[in-house]
């Protein structure tokens, strides 16, 4: 009984002290177990990416940004102690205000966390009427398998997630050229309303050299239905980028390669109407806007 007492006499005096130690000193009694936010975004917009920067401890062996049940990565930046990171959100967000939190764990299994909310914005991404070939549209039930196949078989390499970071700082443009097509457009084709546009396409003439936007392993070559001769990157920590059309192309699966590596050249496969780059980039599943990617320059031509 005299040992509860003591304990909660004890008990008593941190209750009392602590908040008055920690007064005098300027601290706050859980400001060890926050990240002090630098940079980071209270509204976003569907289809773009952001940058997060946070200091924190040296000491985490993991840092993530959680949105909606997706965690993306963040790892050192530059400074001591400064993580950095991007986030992607998905074109089709339901506008709406997330919870969205900052989490670290050190190696002594100490957690560290800051909670934020996330305000993501409608975006009116526009109409486009396309005219093309009934044989492209209208598919027949073979051709409708095979298209299926090919979206399994995307969906599935988008799952993997590849730990090691492949991608720095900042990305360039595959190929020079007027954005012919912009990013989330709905499409309209023959009169119906049949896809959404979910990457950009870059019109460029036929030949054209075709670059890695940054540093990747090559995990798909193919013929694909819709997209023609395509190649995929993945750049590790759930980033991927898909350049389609191509007349040609010039690596293999499996190949690593740097950023401004060349992948092909632009052409006019699968469903198409012109020679051009169809770019598109995938972030943790999130469909975003290549050109929300950091240090893409962003002062692309409107569409004529
Ligand atoms: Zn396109």
């Amino acid at each position: 009984m005299h040992f509860i007492f003591l304990f909660f006499r004890q008990f008593l005096s941190l209750l009392i002290f602590t908040p008055l130690l920690l007064a005098l000193t300027g601290q706050s009694p859980y400001a060890q177990n926050h990240f002090r936010v630098e940079s980071l975004p209270r509204v976003v917009k569907q289809g773009e990416v952001y940058s997060i920067r946070a200091l924190g401890p040296t000491s985490l062996k993991s840092i993530y940004v959680e949105f909606q049940g997706v965690r993306f990565p963040m790892a050192f930046g530059g400074q001591k102690g400064a993580y950095e990171g991007l986030i992607g959100i998905d074109l089709n967000t339901r506008p709406a205000t997330y919870p969205t939190k900052i989490v670290g764990t050190d190696e002594g299994g100490g957690v560290y966390l800051s909670p934020f909310s996330l305000k993501v914005e409608k975006v009116d991404f526009g109409v486009q009427k396309l005219s093309l070939p009934s044989s492209m549209v209208d598919l027949d039930t073979k051709t409708l398998e095979q298209v299926n196949q090919e979206a399994r078989q995307l969906k599935a390499l988008f799952q993997v997630f590849r730990d090691e970071r492949l991608w720095r700082g900042v990305f360039i443009r595959p190929v020079e050229g007027k954005l012919s097509g912009a990013f989330g457009l709905s499409r309209i084709i023959n009169g119906k309303h049949r896809s959404q546009h979910t990457g950009i396409d870059l019109q460029a003439e036929e030949g054209t050299p075709v670059l890695a936007c940054n540093g990747g392993m090559i995990v798909l070559v193919d013929q694909l239905f819709f997209s023609g001769k395509s190649v995929i990157l993945d750049h590790g920590w759930g980033l991927f980028s898909m350049y389609f059309h191509l007349s040609e192309t010039q690596v293999k699966e499996g190949d690593r390669v740097h950023q401004g590596a060349m992948l092909g050249r632009v052409g006019s496969t699968g469903r198409s109407t012109e020679p051009h780059l169809h770019w598109g980039i995938r972030m943790n599943g999130a469909r975003v806007n290549p050109l929300s990617l950091p240090g893409v320059t962003k002062t692309a031509e409107k569409i004529s």
